[in-house]
């Protein structure tokens, strides 16, 4: 059965990852942001049979594996909670303007720098948040330094990073995608149709991942203030320390800031992304590196707003004890 993109969206299995646009053209499909601040697609011309069943195959939200042994290499070892690995490593950049800024040590950032600097790839496909609307994130292409550096810290917001998959293979230069677990699973699912992806992306570097929230997630943080999205000059979701605060900068030249915690100490506020609630690979298994948070203590120490105060100590002794231990 070939599933229309509709029903993918309607079934909530959709995360925005922007692939199936991708693969059926912009003129046909197009990532459109919904009232909650969701990226969906929108089939404006239906794709021909061929390229729907392709995206059936390929999108994350009807398939996702983890990683086979074949892939992971000789010397890898299966890990019942991190599928197969080479290693587990404490790391963090050694450049300190990286480290600081970076979401959590910036070794992302330390690594697309290199595979540019070392000629291993030609380009990084990842994500930034635009200048002129901070929340809404887009793909972004990095040649050199400055550009990775734009790009980096977590963007818990949504953000199609496969958006223009197609155009980068098209391109025939080596390249290395930086991507969350269930963008990377497409593009191994894609591997098994499209040779262009083994031959040109060389490189897949994936973070752990909570789960991608809906903007209501932040304008809800922005309604304390208040500041309305059309003020904005800057978001950052943390990073300037580790995990750092997260920061809005208006245009009229205020600057805000909330405790990381603030965000997340109550678990109805984070407006998860239902694919998100039935994730099957938070970990990025597939991925060639994963940068996992690190918390001195496993968790982030919690300022608890007032509303989560009461129930604040055992809802953190719960959620301390799930495999997802910590916040997004
Ligand atoms: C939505 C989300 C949820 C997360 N949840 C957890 C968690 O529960 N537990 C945990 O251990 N870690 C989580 N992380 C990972 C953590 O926040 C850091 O991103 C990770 O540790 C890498 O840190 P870094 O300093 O190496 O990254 P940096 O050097 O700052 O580089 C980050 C890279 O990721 C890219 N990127 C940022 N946001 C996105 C996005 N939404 N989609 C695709 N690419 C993106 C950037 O473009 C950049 O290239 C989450 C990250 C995100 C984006
Ligand atoms: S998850 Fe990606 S490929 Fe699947 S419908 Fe959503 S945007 Fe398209
Ligand atoms: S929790 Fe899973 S589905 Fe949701 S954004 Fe993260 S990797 Fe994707």
């Amino acid at each position: 059965m070939v599933h229309s993109l509709d029903a993918i969206v309607k079934n909530g299995l959709c995360i925005g990852c922007g692939l199936c646009a991708s693969l059926a053209g912009h003129d046909r499909v197009e990532m459109r942001w919904t009232p909650e601040g969701r990226l969906r697609p929108i089939t404006k011309t239906p794709p021909d049979r061929a390229t729907l069943k392709l995206i059936n195959r390929v999108c994350p939200g009807l398939h996702t594996e983890g990683m086979d042994r074949a892939t992971a290499g000789e010397g890898a070892t299966l890990d019942t909670a991190f599928g197969y690995a080479q290693g587990h490593w404490r790391g963090w950049a050694a450049d300190p303007e990286v480290r600081f800024r970076a979401a959590t040590g910036g070794v992302l950032t330390a690594l697309a720098i290199y595979l540019l600097e070392s000629k291993e790839v030609d380009f990084i496909a990842h994500v930034r948040s635009p200048d002129d609307a901070p929340l809404r994130n887009v793909p972004h292409v990095s040649v050199d330094r400055a550009g990775v550096l734009d790009g980096m810290g977590s963007r818990y917001g949504p953000v199609a990073p496969l958006l223009h998959l197609d155009a980068h293979l098209a391109k025939g230069r080596p390249f290395a995608l930086v991507a969350k677990p269930c963008d990377v699973a497409a593009v191994r699912n894609l591997a098994k149709h499209d040779p262009r992806v083994g031959k040109h992306l060389k490189y897949l570097l994936s973070i752990s991942c909570g789960g991608e929230s809906e903007l209501e997630l932040t304008w809800r943080q922005m309604r304390r203030f208040p500041i309305e999205e059309s003020e904005l000059k800057l978001m950052r979701y943390r990073g300037h320390g580790c995990p750092g605060p997260t920061r809005f900068e208006t245009k009229d030249g205020r600057e805000l800031n909330a405790n990381y915690n603030d965000m997340w100490a109550d678990k109805r506020f984070w407006f998860l992304q239902f694919r998100c609630k039935v994730c099957v690979d938070p970990v990025g298994e597939q991925a060639d590196v994963i940068a996992y948070d690190i918390w001195p203590g496993g968790s982030p120490t919690c300022r608890w707003s007032s509303t989560a105060r009461s129930r604040a100590p055992r809802a953190a002794r719960r959620w301390s004890r799930r495999p997802r231990a910590q916040a997004p």
